[in-house]
């Protein structure tokens, strides 16, 4: 079975070798459990390239590698970060070429793809719930809202970004567009919308019966719901995963209601929500799934 390296970025490098859809060997992280998560963001794009250079071949070890998958937060096109709104320093760096000769300079010869990390959070829950034969896609509900899907397929895929709302007043979300998604269910939005609460206390209160986070709280649903409808109206139905910490705050009940009322053709029902656990271990091994399989195509 072909062995294949996946990285993913997050507050840290994490990096892992994988086989058979599973991780051989403990993750690669840099910086280590505890240290400031702050390090990377001031990093130049070289810098970063190195440490994924140097998490790689710690954990490629002596073993041949067939391929290497790294996921970023941000739009990638081509092994070029086209945007990257939590890492500006690597806007434009051809991420895949820069990696590709700093492997190559240390003796490690092999296929390098750079994927976007929802994507590869879709790939890995694919690959770790027995999914690969199947349309799988994933909603991540963190600071902002990120979508994925697997099988891969090129495109931006900016699904956080999807208009939910044609309220002129809907404009919190963190790339300046009106009515996003992100704008309503984005954590750093949530805290523009309500500047005297966090959104756990939001999502409390609503709980308790307070009519404006009640009403909030039912338009992040809504808003959810609508973008999946939209997602299903153009994929089809199938399962959607909600991963990221605030995926905690999500009802099923209430979101199965929103999306019924807004999917109504008969060949589109069928979808089916699960809230899972994400985490870097996940998102390492699809990055190598991904990998793997366009090494192989
Ligand atoms: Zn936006």
């Amino acid at each position: 079975m072909r062995r294949a390296i996946g990285v993913t970025i997050s507050e840290r490098v994490s990096a892992g070798m994988v086989e058979g859809n599973r991780l051989t060997g403990s993750l690669q992280a840099y910086p280590g459990e505890g240290c400031s998560s702050d390090e990377l963001l001031s990093m130049p794009a070289d810098g970063i390239a190195e440490c994924i250079r140097d998490q790689v071949l710690a954990a490629a070890g002596e073993e041949p590698v067939a391929a290497v998958g790294v996921g970023f937060p941000g739009i990638i096109r081509g092994g070029v970060l086209e945007e990257s709104p939590n890492l500006q320093q690597v806007k434009g760096t051809n991420m895949r070429r820069l990696l590709t000769e700093m492997l190559a300079e240390r003796g490690l010869d092999a296929p390098v793809s750079i994927y976007n990390d929802a994507d590869i959070m879709a790939a890995g829950l694919a690959a770790t719930r027995g999914h690969l034969d199947r349309m799988v896609r994933v909603w991540t509900l963190g600071n902002g809202i990120g979508y994925g899907q697997y099988p891969w397929s090129e495109g931006a895929w900016e699904g956080g970004h999807m208009v939910v709302s044609l309220d002129p007043r809907e404009r919190y979300c963190g790339c300046g567009g009106e009515g996003h998604m992100e704008g309503i269910m984005g954590h750093r939005a949530m805290r523009l919308r309500f500047l005297d609460m966090e959104p756990e206390e939001v999502f409390e209160a609503a709980g308790k019966g307070d009519a404006r986070c009640a009403e909030f709280v039912a338009r992040w649903h809504r808003a959810l719901a609508a973008a999946t409808a939209s997602m299903i109206h153009l994929g089809g139905p199938g399962k959607f995963f909600l991963t990221g910490h605030n995926a905690i705050h999500v009802e099923l009940p209430l979101l199965n209601r929103y999306l019924n009322d807004m999917v109504k053709m008969s060949p589109l029902q069928g979808y089916v929500f699960e809230i899972v656990p994400g985490g870097d271990e996940i998102a390492v091994i699809g990055a190598a799934v991904n990998a793997e399989r366009s090494a192989s195509a």
